[in-house]
């Protein structure tokens, strides 16, 4: 049934509510706000939409509440044209939500409960096993629990799959995690979270690829923002520069990178090409506010 989904992505799904205020409210003060926005976002969820915008055949595997949200989420899921056999709303825990606040020179609060993400767990994987088996490129966050994290990376390279991992938020990673993905794509912030390395230029970013590759990483990633991407495999080591833009909100510019790199790869172009791509792509982002708001159509890339 869910034969051609390329792409698998596990992960997490979040309403995000934003207020938009003047200042901060201090504790135990109340304060009106602007107007309020709802948002569709998540980490898996925005990778998700961006690989299938930019023309990946895309499954979901998430857990979302069985309340508004996670309604309203799985039919976004569908109207994006992705895969939901695997999207399960959980009858006892609620959706994922992001409560967000946003002051007038554009700072932020962000308070995140992972609700039911964080009940998506190795059973859910087993029952929909065979969206696993069918995807070529499976693309992971740490938005969901480790362990599932984990059984993931691990069933899907023992089955020779692509693996790529976006280690974000920032969390510490197993030797045995390292040891069953193929690629690692993170920014300059995680890249220090876990190499301990300050990237200042190539040869530091060298440096802590170098990290990731002793670990058993064929190919690393590391996102520099307005510079580009730094990809480091076997074959080839450099920074491939992305296009300049005006950039206005990069809310989302490490998800659009990384589904648009799946797309890429299942498209079968070589690492090189692909980071190029998920450039352009993630660059675009950045003229655009909002998350998945935010996220380029494959049309808009004009490739
Ligand atoms: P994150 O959003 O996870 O912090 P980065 O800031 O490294 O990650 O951005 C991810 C990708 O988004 C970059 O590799 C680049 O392709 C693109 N990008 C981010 N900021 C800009 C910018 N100001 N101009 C152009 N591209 C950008």
């Amino acid at each position: 049934m869910n034969q051609g989904h390329k792409i698998l992505v596990v992960g997490s799904a979040n309403t995000d509510m934003v207020i938009r205020v003047e200042k901060f409210p201090a504790p135990g003060e109340t304060l009106s706000g602007h107007n309020f926005l709802l948002n569709a976002g998540g980490k898996g969820a925005n990778q998700a939409v961006a690989a299938a915008r930019l023309g990946g055949k895309v499954a979901m595997m998430a857990r979302l509440g069985n309340d508004l949200f996670g309604k309203q989420t799985i039919e976004n899921f569908k109207k994006e044209g992705l895969n939901v056999e695997g999207v399960v709303l959980d009858n006892k825990l609620p959706s994922g939500v992001a409560q967000i606040v946003v002051d007038k020179s554009g700072e932020n609060t962000i308070v995140v409960a992972g609700g039911s993400n964080l009940a998506l767990n190795t059973r859910q994987v087993n029952k929909y096993y065979s969206l696993v088996q069918e995807a070529e490129v499976i693309l992971l966050q740490l938005e969901v629990p480790m362990e599932t994290v984990l059984y993931v990376a691990q069933k899907a390279t023992g089955l020779g799959k692509k693996v790529i991992l976006n280690p974000a938020p920032a969390n510490k990673l197993s030797d045995k995690l390292y040891a069953s993905i193929y690629a690692i794509t993170p920014n300059e912030t995680e890249t220090k979270f876990l190499t301990g390395i300050n990237i200042t230029g190539e040869k530091s970013a060298q440096h802590a690829a170098d990290f990731f590759h002793d670990k058993g990483v064929k190919v690393v990633i590391i996102t520099l923002g307005a510079a580009g991407a730094f990809l480091s495999t076997p074959d080839y080591s450099g920074t491939i520069a992305t296009s300049e833009v005006e950039a206005v909100d990069t809310t989302a510019a490490g998800d659009t990178f990384n589904g648009a790199l799946a797309t890429a790869l299942s498209n079968k172009m070589d690492w090189e090409e692909a980071v190029a791509f998920a450039n352009k792509a993630a660059s675009l982002s950045v003229t655009k506010h909002g998350a998945q708001a935010s996220v380029p159509f494959l049309k808009d890339l004009n490739v």
